[in-house]
């Protein structure tokens, strides 16, 4: 939100006294704005106990319009600066996105460098994605999305597939970052993805991803039998794991790869770091590795998200990753998260 301005409305009190002053032979008076001595005999203007040789002196005695450079008469005065009418003053004030009126005070998205939007327009559905209002298309599962990103959202699971492998595989290539795990990938809605997450975050950093992992132990008997006779009997246990990561459908390719690369961060610490359970760890790391991700597809611009995010386990978790892989370097980040993973 912007902050309050504050308007002053300041009227220049001025006494044209043309017609009436006239200077008798034995004065001399100067002029404050030229310093010309004003002639016997001549008329001339006074304000605020001040003389001026006519009206041209006197308007450039008065304090110019910040926008047009007119003299203010009767003029704003904002923030210490000056202007001559209302509408100098209004193309200071923020131009909404959306409705393109000219509002005083209005609403940034993100921070305070993000998109303007008025009052009126606030109240309309925001989109999931970019968090703008907009006269947004509700999606099946309730989401709404604007225009913009609708027209570029990926809705298709082949699509989607594609962009997920190339993201897996850039991230082996430029982040080292692999593992061998069989990858099981689906688009879902949001209440599926509700379903499987057991954070229930609030909409503001509602998660578009989910990396599942499941580990289940198969124990069977094995028995050989002879005659109704049996021998041989082995308990065998089989360990089973799955992985698999869902995303929302309608993300748009930028979105996609970022939380593809979130999700991967995740399948990688469980491969390597298992035993972190602290949050602020885990999904500090999963973001800084989604600004990686994001630095490598010309994306750099949507790491403002987590620098900005108020979370205190998303944003507070990518800001000390982020803070401690500046300081220490990736190698240092590892080496804290093995002493993590060791409990130590
Ligand atoms: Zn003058
Ligand atoms: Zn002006
Ligand atoms: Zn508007
Ligand atoms: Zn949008
Ligand atoms: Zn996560």
């Amino acid at each position: 939100m912007t902050a309050r301005s504050y308007i002053y409305r300041i009227i220049i009190f001025t006494i044209l006294i043309f017609s009436l002053t006239k200077v008798f032979s034995a004065e001399k008076i100067f002029c404050d704005q030229c310093g010309n001595l004003i002639k016997a005999g001549t008329r001339y203007v006074t304000s605020n106990g001040k003389n001026y040789c006519d009206q041209d002196c006197f308007d450039k005695s008065l304090p110019k319009c910040d926008v047009c450079s007119e003299p203010v008469k009767n003029g704003f005065r904002s923030n210490g600066k000056k202007y001559c009418s209302e509408k100098c003053l209004m193309t200071t004030w923020g131009k909404c996105e959306l409705c393109g009126k000219r509002v005083q005070n209005g609403y940034h998205i993100g921070n305070k460098d993000g998109a303007f939007f008025c009052k009126d327009c606030m109240e309309k559905p925001k989109c999931f994605l970019c968090g703008h209002p907009d006269n947004c298309k509700e999606l099946s599962d309730g989401r709404f999305i604007c225009s913009n990103c609708d027209k570029i959202a990926i809705n298709t699971p082949a699509e989607s597939r594609v962009i997920f492998d190339e993201v897996r595989i850039k991230m082996k290539e430029k982040l080292d970052m692999i593992t061998d795990h069989d990858i099981k990938f689906k688009l879902v809605n949001l209440q599926e993805l509700n379903t499987e997450s057991e954070l229930k975050y609030s909409d503001e950093s509602m998660e578009q991803g989910l990396f599942v992992h499941e580990e289940r132990t198969k124990t069977y008997i094995k028995t050989k039998s002879i005659f109704g006779f049996e021998f041989g009997r082995e308990t065998k246990t089989e360990v089973i794991n799955n992985y698999s990561i869902l995303m929302l459908f309608s993300l748009t390719k930028d979105k996609f790869i970022e939380v593809a690369a979130h999700e991967l961060a995740h399948d990688w610490m469980q491969s390597n770091y298992p035993n972190i359970t602290d949050l602020k760890i885990s999904e500090g790391w999963a973001e800084f590795v989604a600004t990686q991700a994001n630095n490598q597809y010309g994306n750099s611009h949507m790491n403002s998200r987590m620098r900005n995010n108020p979370d205190p386990v998303y944003g507070e978790g990518y800001r000390y990753v982020a803070g401690y892989a500046k300081e220490h370097g990736v190698a240092g980040l590892y080496k804290l998260f093995s002493k993590l993973n060791s409990g130590q």
